[in-house]
C-alpha cells in the first residue's frame, strides 16, 4: 500500500442511526481509512446519544460545522411517538436536520447520481437536474383555521408604530378554511445569494420559477429579490462564466424541464422544492442515488444522503441477515465532503481521491454489479450483491489506481 493521503484540517463527521449508521462504518473501513489519514471531528448524532446529551450534541455539531466549514452527516432518526417508546426517550427530540438548518441558515441542493445503465424516465434528460430548495417559511410556517359558521376573515398587520392595516380575505356565508403564510426578505436574499453562488461554482444555468402572475405580492417579492440581486451583483459574473439566470412561471418551468436535456440548477420555493425533489429523484431512479448538500450563506457545506436510516433493512440486519442496501448516496456524501475539504485546503490528492472513488462506484454499477434496489431499474446484465460485496467491488476498482 502506498502512503496514505494526509489531511490538514478535519471535517465534521456526524454519525447516525440504523442501517445508514452500519453502512457509514463499512464505508470508512473499506474505502476511506485504507487510503486517507482521515481527520474528523466526530459527533455521534445517533438517537441514544442525542437523548443522553439532551440534544446538545446536535447543536455542537452544527457549531463545529460553522467553524470547520465542511461536514458529512449520516441519516438520523427523527423521533415520533413510537420511537420515543422504542428508545425510551426523555422527550420527542426535534429533527436534527431542522436544528442544523436553523443554525446554518442554509439552502439544500439535491442532485441525482447518473449511471449509464439506468435511464431516467424522461428520455431527453442527459445530465442531472439539481433542485435548490428554500428551507424557510411559506406553508411550513403557516397559521390556519377552520371556520364553523358564516363570518369575515381579515388579514391584519400592526406596524412598529402601532399603525394597523387590514384587508378582507373573504366574507364567509358558511364553513370554510383560512390560511396565512409569511416569508422574510433576509431569508429570501440569502437563498438567492446561495443559489447564484452555487450556479457560478458549478458552472450551470440557474432557473427560478414562482407563480407571480397570481401571487402579485408574495411570489412577486421572491421574483423581485432574485432579479434585483442578479442585476446588481451577478449578471457580469454569469456572463463571464458563460451561464444564464432564467426566470419563468412555475408551470412553464415544469413544461420546459421535461423537454430539457438537464444539466441546470432549479431554485424552488419551499413547497415546490419539497414536491419537485421527489419528482426529480423518482424520475432519475431512486433516493438511494441522490446526493444532498446544505450550503449556508457563510460558505459552510454539510453533505448527506437524501434517504433515511432504512429501518426495514436494519431490522433484517439485526436478525443476522445480509442486506442489499445501496450505499452510493452515503458514499457520495463522504466524497463530496472530502473534495470540498481538498479544495478549501489546497490538497489536490484529496480532491483526486474523491473523484476516483466516485468513478469507481459508478463503474461498478455500469459493469452490472449493483444492489437490489437498482437491479429493478437498470438495463443490461446485472449481478445483485449485498452491501459489503458492493463496497468490495468498488474497492477492487479503486485499488487498481491506488495501491503501489
Ligand atoms: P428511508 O430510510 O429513506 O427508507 C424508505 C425505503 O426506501 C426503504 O425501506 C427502502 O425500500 C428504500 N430505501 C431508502 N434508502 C435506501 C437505500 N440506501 N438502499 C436501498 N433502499 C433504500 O425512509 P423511512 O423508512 O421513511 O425512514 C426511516 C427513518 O429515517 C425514520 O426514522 C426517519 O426519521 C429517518 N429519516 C432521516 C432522514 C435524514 O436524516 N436525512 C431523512 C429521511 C428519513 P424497501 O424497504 O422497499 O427496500
Ligand atoms: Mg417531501
Amino acid at each position: 500500500m502506498v502512503k496514505k493521503i494526509q489531511m490538514t484540517v478535519p471535517l465534521v463527521e456526524m454519525d447516525g442511526d440504523e442501517m445508514a449508521g452500519v453502512i457509514w462504518q463499512q464505508i470508512k473501513d473499506v474505502l476511506l481509512t485504507p487510503y486517507i489519514d482521515l481527520k474528523t471531528m466526530y459527533y455521534d448524532l445517533s438517537l441514544k446519544n442525542r437523548d443522553d446529551t439532551d440534544d446538545r450534541i446536535t447543536i455542537e455539531a452544527a457549531e463545529a460545522t460553522r467553524k470547520y466549514r465542511v461536514a458529512v452527516k449520516c441519516a438520523t432518526i427523527t423521533p415520533n411517538a413510537q420511537r420515543v417508546e422504542e428508545y425510551n426517550l426523555k422527550q420527542m427530540w426535534k429533527s436534527p436536520n431542522g436544528t442544523i438548518r436553523a443554525i446554518l441558515d442554509g439552502t439544500v441542493f439535491r442532485r441525482p447520481i447518473i449511471v449509464k445503465n439506468i435511464k431516467p424516465l424522461v428520455g431527453t434528460w442527459e445530465r442531472p437536474i439539481t433542485i435548490a430548495r428554500h428551507a424557510y417559511g411559506d406553508v411550513y410556517k403557516a397559521v390556519e383555521m377552520k371556520t364553523a359558521t358564516k363570518g369575515r376573515a381579515e388579514l391584519l398587520f400592526t406596524d412598529a408604530s402601532g399603525q394597523v392595516s387590514r384587508q378582507v380575505i373573504h366574507d364567509f356565508a358558511g364553513p370554510g378554511t383560512v390560511m396565512a403564510m409569511h416569508n422574510i426578505d433576509d431569508s429570501i436574499k440569502s437563498f438567492a445569494r446561495v443559489c447564484f453562488n452555487y450556479a457560478l461554482e458549478q458552472k450551470q444555468d440557474l432557473w427560478f420559477a414562482t407563480k407571480d402572475t397570481i401571487s402579485k405580492k408574495y411570489d412577486h417579492n421572491f421574483k423581485d429579490i432574485f432579479e434585483e440581486m442578479y442585476n446588481q451583483e451577478y449578471q457580469q459574473k454569469f456572463a463571464r462564466t458563460g451561464i444564464e439566470y432564467f426566470y419563468t412561471l412555475i408551470d412553464d418551468a415544469v413544461a420546459r424541464l421535461v423537454r430539457s436535456k438537464g444539466g441546470f440548477i432549479w431554485a424552488c420555493k419551499n413547497y415546490d422544492g419539497d414536491v419537485m425533489s421527489d419528482m426529480i429523484a423518482s424520475a432519475f431512479g431512486s433516493l438511494a442515488m441522490m446526493t444532498s448538500v446544505l450550503v449556508s450563506p457563510a460558505g459552510c457545506y454539510e453533505y448527506e444522503a437524501a434517504h433515511g436510516t432504512v429501518t426495514r433493512h436494519y431490522r433484517q440486519y439485526l436478525r443476522g441477515k445480509e442486506t442489499s442496501t445501496n450505499p452510493v448516496a452515503i458514499l457520495f456524501a463522504w466524497t463530496g465532503a472530502l473534495r470540498r475539504r481538498g479544495e478549501l485546503d489546497g490538497l489536490s490528492s484529496l480532491r483526486q481521491f474523491a473523484t476516483a472513488l466516485e468513478q469507481a462506484a459508478v463503474d461498478t454499477i455500469e459493469e452490472g454489479i449493483m444492489t437490489k434496489d437498482l437491479a429493478a431499474l437498470a438495463g443490461g446484465k446485472k449481478r445483485i450483491v449485498n452491501t459489503g460485496q458492493f463496497l468490495e467491488a468498488v474497492n477492487a476498482r479503486l485499488q487498481v489506481q491506488y495501491s503501489g
